[in-house]
Order: C-alpha cells, then sequence, then structure tokens
C-alpha cells in the first residue's frame, strides 16, 4: 500500500508541490530530505496519473547537450541505488540503448555525440552495422549505415519509481493528496501567497510547479507564460515473450524505440510528424488510434522481422510538454518569489527526473546557483541563440 493522506488539505504548508508525477515526487522527498518540514503534494488525479505513467520508462545518456548527458548521467546513478534508497523495486535494467540510422548523413553526428557523451564519461561507442548483430542477433540490417550503443542506459517500471518515492516522501513527512485540484495560485504580486484547491485552501510561500503537460495552465495562473505545447505519443505491448531484446532499439531515422519488458513484453513506440500539438491539455484527445497501430508494427517489423508473428496486446495514449528546444524549462522568474516550475521534459522526463529533483531541491533551499538550472531557465528563449537536442525520438 502507498501511504496517501486523507481529508482535508492542511491550513498551512512550507511548500506546495502541484503535480503527482515523477517531478513533483522526486523534489518533494529531496526537499524534506534536505530538512523542510510541512511538505504537501497536491495531485488532480492518481499518482503517475499525468505522463509519467504513460511513458515508455527508457532511461538513456546519449545525448547531444551537455546538460542532457550531465543530468541523464547523474540520473542513472541514482536508479542504479534506486530500489534500495527507496525501500522498493522499481525494476531498473541496464540492458543499453542502440540508436541506428539509415541514413549516411547522419554519421558524423552520431559519431560527435558519442565524442561529447565520452569526454562526460558515458561510455557510448559508435557501430558498424554488423556490429549491431551481437547486441541484437536477429536485427534487420540491411538499410543501417551505422549505430552507437551505450550500455549503462536501460529501463525501469516508471509506476514502481512514482510509488517508491511516494512512500519515502511519506517517511520523512510530506503529504500525497490524491483527487485533489489545484484551481488558484495566490500571489500579491511579488510573491506567492498560497494554493486554492478543490479541498480548500492552503497558505504557503513557496509552490512548485510540477504539472507536467498542465504546467503551462498553472503558470499562467501567476502570470508566467511558457512556451510549451502539449503533443500526443502513443505506446504499444505485445503479449509476453522470452526474453529475447536486451537493450532499447531506437532510430533517429524514423523514430520508433522499443524494448522488451521483464514481463517479457516488447514495448514501444513512434513518432507521428502527422500529430498535431494542442495548445490547451484540456483539449487533448487520449484515445488509442488504429493509424497508430499500423505505423508502428510496420516499423518494428521491419526492423525486427521476427515480431511479424506477435501478437499486439494493448496501446495507450499519452501527452509530451515539449518546449521549443526540446529541453525542459527549469527554475523560478524573477519578480515572483517563491514561484518555481520544473517543466516541458518533451519525451525525457523519466530518465532526467530523479536528479533534477535533487538539483531543484539544493537550488530552491540554498538560492546558490546551478549551472544545469541556469542554462535551462526560462529566460533562454527570450536570450536568443537556443541549443536544441537532437535525436529527439518517440
Ligand atoms: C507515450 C510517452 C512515452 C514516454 N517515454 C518516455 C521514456 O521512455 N523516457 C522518459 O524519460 N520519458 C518518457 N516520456 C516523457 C515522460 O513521461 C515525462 O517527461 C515525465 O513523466 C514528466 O513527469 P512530470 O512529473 O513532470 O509530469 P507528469 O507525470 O505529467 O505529472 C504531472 C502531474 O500533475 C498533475 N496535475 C496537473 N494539473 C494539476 C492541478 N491543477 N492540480 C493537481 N495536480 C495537477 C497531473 O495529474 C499529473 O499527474 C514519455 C511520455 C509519453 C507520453
Amino acid at each position: 500500500m502507498i501511504p496517501l493522506s486523507q481529508g482535508q488539505v492542511p491550513a498551512s504548508a512550507d511548500a506546495v508541490i502541484i503535480g503527482g508525477g515523477i517531478n513533483g515526487l522526486t523534489t518533494a522527498r529531496e526537499l524534506g530530505k534536505l530538512g523542510l518540514k510541512n511538505i504537501v503534494v497536491l495531485e488532480k488525479n492518481y499518482i503517475g496519473s499525468g505522463s509519467t505513467g504513460r511513458c515508455g520508462g527508457g532511461i538513456r545518456q546519449q545525448w547531444t547537450t551537455k546538460e542532457n548527458i550531465r543530468l541523464a548521467q547523474e540520473s542513472v546513478a541514482m536508479y542504479e541505488e534506486m530500489s534500495a534508497d527507496l525501500g522498493y523495486q522499481v525494476f531498473f535494467r541496464q540492458g543499453g540503448y542502440l540508436m541506428i540510422t539509415e541514413n549516411e548523413s547522419d554519421l558524423p553526428a552520431l559519431r560527435q555525440a558519442a565524442e561529447l557523451q565520452n569526454t562526460c564519461d558515458v561510455p557510448t561507442e559508435f557501430l558498424q552495422p554488423e556490429e549491431c548483430l551481437k547486441i541484437v542477433p536477429d536485427l534487420n540490417i540491411s538499410k543501417l549505415k551505422g549505430a552507437t550503443y551505450c550500455p549503462k542506459d536501460g529501463t525501469a517500471y516508471p509506476f514502481a519509481v512514482v510509488w517508491g518515492y511516494a512512500k519515502a516522501c511519506h517517511k520523512l513527512g510530506v503529504k500525497v493528496f490524491i483527487r485533489t485540484t489545484v484551481t488558484e495560485i495566490e500571489n500579491d504580486g511579488g510573491r506567492i501567497k498560497g494554493v486554492v484547491t478543490d479541498r480548500g485552501r492552503i497558505s504557503t510561500p513557496l509552490v512548485i510547479n510540477c504539472a507536467g503537460p498542465w504546467a503551462r495552465t498553472m503558470a499562467a495562473k501567476v502570470g508566467v507564460t511558457l512556451p510549451n505545447r502539449q503533443e500526443r505519443h502513443e505506446i504499444m505491448v505485445s503479449e509476453s515473450l522470452k526474453p529475447f531484446l536486451d537493450p532499447m532499439v531506437i532510430s533517429i531515422t524514423n523514430g520508433i524505440y522499443f524494448s522488451q519488458s521483464l514481463r517479457g513484453e516488447i514495448v514501444g513506440g513512434i513518432g507521428d510528424p502527422a500529430e498535431p500539438q494542442w495548445e490547451d491539455p484540456a483539449d487533448f484527445d487520449n484515445t488509442s488510434q488504429l493509424r497508430f497501430a499500423v505505423r508502428f508494427a510496420k516499423a518494428l517489423t521491419e526492423y525486427y522481422p521476427r515480431a511479424s508473428k506477435v501478437r499486439m496486446m494493448r496501446q495507450w495514449a499519452g501527452m509530451y510538454d515539449v518546449t521549443p528546444d526540446h529541453r525542459p524549462i527549469l527554475g523560478g522568474v524573477p519578480g515572483l518569489e517563491g514561484y518555481f516550475h520544473i517543466c516541458g521534459f518533451s519525451g525525457h522526463g523519466f530518465m532526467l527526473g530523479p536528479v533534477t529533483g535533487v538539483r531543484m531541491a539544493r537550488y530552491i533551499t540554498t538560492g546558490q546557483p546551478d549551472d544545469i538550472i541556469s542554462s535551462l531557465s526560462l529566460d533562454r528563449f527570450e536570450k536568443g541563440g537556443i541549443q536544441a537536442d537532437a535525436f529527439v525520438v518517440g
């Protein structure tokens, strides 16, 4: 059982965190570890009901910007210890990530990315197509031009991670309320005063907006404009098979990714350029689409022909919270004391979440500058010259 708070919300709190996904819960736990008392997490639905519970659980360090590489690398170090740290099995498995391409023109960028990752001590190597067969023996390499592989990348079970964090929060005295919607964030023009929920008001000097795809709507309540848009993505799950696939395979050519879960299922998705972006998450259509099932099955069986006899069992849709450079937005805003946001993770908030919570909790409690938080602050979009991450797949 995950211990959750019942009844009325408290009249006051030292910090209120909006959102019971990975970012809200890791931040709450880390703030609690740093000694902040009277922390409340408010979740409008259930734990993991946003993007976190709909994600593929993939965790990779193969990025093209230093910030993402370092956040992923530090998070992997946390995932390696997470089950023991939380006292909760999160099923982290380091089967690696094999990133493939069919385009000769991608090869310089792939090699360059591997070099950058190596300078950060991420053990990525560049592979020729035939070398991929050592990692995925039945992969169809007829169209491949090259790949990169990092054996330290992996997957974890998203619900177990948020349940483990919720349990750890409870141990520290953090109150996690589900089925509790924040309807207003109060401020006096210069500082945060409290939040209004459908179960009462909480007076607080500190609000952390971890509302995932709803973060933009929440930010608007205090006059902060986030450039985030919501994008629909689906996942397909097959029947269970004997273990045959160690890594997550991901193609930067057509955007498919697939891995095998510990239950033996093939789990994967594929991005669709035809998907619209939503400005208001309330309009989001989370029904499952045949178009996705067909696109995924076609791409999967091209790369892995043996999957053609496998039965697909279920699929679901969720939202990416996408920023113009596909990198998160972290920090606060000048002129509004006590307000912070941790959002905009596109398809990689599960893998970057653990250490983002650590860094943000430290930043919020000490005010000490953090180089990654500074370079991912909201004002980068005004300053211009933003550096987008390449190889955003999904
Ligand atoms: C199909 C799909 C596949 C993905 N695959 C991966 C992957 O393999 N690896 C990876 O790293 N990332 C992946 N992602 C992205 C990842 O899921 C997200 O980046 C991450 O989960 C974001 O976590 P979060 O805590 O910021 O937001 P969320 O998990 O969305 O949590 C926000 C929470 O806030 C709550 N909330 C919103 N408004 C309010 C309100 N007014 N009051 C109270 N509560 C509110 C919501 O109910 C929600 O539970 C995927 C996403 C999708 C959709």
